[in-house]
């Protein structure tokens, strides 16, 4: 997958060297490039800013700027060697007003060969340029929660990492997905349960018994009673969520 981003900030994104990711980009799964906005900037002090029309405090990302630079990032992609000519990116503006960024969300932006982040500081991106790419390429404005970020760097360190995971050959063992919580399947709208490794005994806590016992078939049946209670405790609007053809009879008793 091809990953670009746009940022006055690209030394923000030093953590994508690290860990899982880090692997990933040395074995070519994960392409990502960093461009420094205010290269497309053509006055001396690389403004990227401007006040905001209809008065108030802060400052607005000017269109212009990032027109150019995202014209040229997408070009760049479609010229390269091996790209496809017509191919587009689709295009992820963190905001806190966007589409809220969920496992489901992930998982649609895992399947795409390219992806485009424009992360904004100040008040945000002057609203001209998720429209202007809305029209010709798929622009999606994406929020990863219910507060207030400085910027939106860290908004996109956290969709690439979700994302990022998913893709075939990063994680050594694909089956740790599909029973993470809210993976798809038996676990859509489910929190996991909590987990455990050696000793059996630590500080006089012990291992749940059944986890000991080897069998298979009353573990997973214990890991479900337990993804059930904790997200009924923790996140009852998940449970909401879920339909009759989802719960099992055993389900029902939980
Ligand atoms: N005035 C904006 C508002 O109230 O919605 C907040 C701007 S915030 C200070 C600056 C930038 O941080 C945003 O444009 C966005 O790129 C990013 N950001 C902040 N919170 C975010 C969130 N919850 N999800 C995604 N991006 C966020």
């Amino acid at each position: 997958m091809r990953v670009d981003i746009i940022s006055i900030f690209p030394e923000y994104f030093a953590p994508l060297d690290v860990s899982l990711m880090g692997k990933a980009r040395e074995r070519g799964i994960l392409d990502i490039r960093l461009h420094q906005l205010r290269d497309w900037t053509h006055d001396v002090h690389k403004t990227v800013d401007d006040t905001p029309y209809g008065g108030g405090p802060g400052m607005v990302m000017k269109p212009e700027v990032w027109g150019e630079a995202v014209d040229a990032v997408i070009a760049s992609g479609r010229s390269a060697p091996d790209a496809d000519s017509r191919a587009l990116p689709r295009m992820v503006v963190p905001t806190p007003s966007g589409r809220p960024f969920t496992q489901e969300v992930a998982l649609e932006y895992a399947k795409e060969p390219w992806l485009l982040f424009a992360p904004a500081r100040y008040e945000g991106i002057d609203s001209r340029v998720v429209a202007e790419y809305g029209s010709r390429l798929r622009a999606d404005e994406v929020s990863i929660g219910d507060y207030v970020l400085a910027g939106g760097e860290a908004a996109v360190l956290v969709i690439v990492e979700a994302v990022g995971r998913l893709l075939p050959g990063v994680l050594g063992n694909a089956r740790s997905v599909a029973d993470d919580s809210f993976a798809p399947g038996a676990m859509a709208n489910l929190l996991e349960g909590p987990v455990y490794t050696k000793p059996p005994v630590w500080r006089g806590h012990e291992v749940p018994e059944v986890l000991l016992s080897g069998h298979h078939g009353r573990i997973a049946r214990w890991r479900r009673d337990q993804a059930l209670r904790r997200t009924l405790e923790k996140r009852p609007e998940l449970i909401d969520r879920l339909g009759r053809e989802d719960l099992d009879k055993h389900d029902r008793r939980v």
